[in-house]
């Protein structure tokens, strides 16, 4: 009765590529290295995530910032090089969880297939989110994570005008920084 039963329930298994399943928004899939508000790459190359990675999968050459590129770069110092090596990736989301500048998290991309392995060694043009097209992550920004952003006494949230290079919209610190673990922001 139990096996003749099986052949009228819905078939779990489902025509992969033609058919899709839908995944949560909190997927941990393929990584995006995020812009700020104006566009200039938030990570600062210091290597928190590299060694919070359990799977040795990411790799990085830092940079300083030159004078008039505070538009491309948030802070003094950019990562110049920054590779994830998918085939080592776990995908556990340590290296979002250790990011002090919220620049990198997991999103619901799948990491594609493919034939050769040196393909899955993703660097920077695969990584940073394009201008124009930024990745949303809403539904894994934690309400402490966006409250972090509102706090401008912190470096790596204030704002540089894009034409003049100087920055803008800095507010009165409304949070001490020795509040801000308190709080729980990374
Ligand atoms: S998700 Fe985990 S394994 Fe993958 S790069 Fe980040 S820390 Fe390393
Ligand atoms: S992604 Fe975050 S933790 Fe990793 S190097 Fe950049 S700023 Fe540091």
């Amino acid at each position: 009765m139990i096996t003749l039963s099986h052949f009228f329930r819905k078939k779990p298994t489902i025509k992969y590529p033609e058919q899709k399943r839908e995944i949560a928004g909190v997927f941990r899939g393929q990584h995006v290295l995020k812009r700020d508000e104006i566009g200039a790459e938030r990570c600062t190359a210091c290597g928190l995530c590299a060694v919070a990675c359990p799977a040795e999968a990411i790799t990085m050459t830092a940079a300083e910032r030159q004078p008039g590129e505070e538009g491309l770069y948030r802070e003094e110092k950019y990562a110049a090089k920054y590779e994830i090596n998918m085939l080592r990736c776990i995908f556990c989301g340590d290296c979002e969880e250790a990011c002090p500048k919220e620049a990198i998290f997991l999103t619901d991309r799948i990491v594609q297939a493919d034939y050769k392995r040196n393909i899955f060694v993703y660097g920077k043009d695969i990584l940073v989110e394009p201008k124009e097209n930024p990745i949303d992550l809403s539904k894994r920004q934690t309400p402490g994570v966006k409250e972090f952003k509102h706090h401008k006494e912190f470096q790596h949230n204030q704002l540089f005008d894009k034409n003049t290079k100087r920055e803008l919209n800095i507010e009165k610190p409304t949070v001490a920084h020795d509040q801000k673990t308190k709080l729980g922001h990374r």
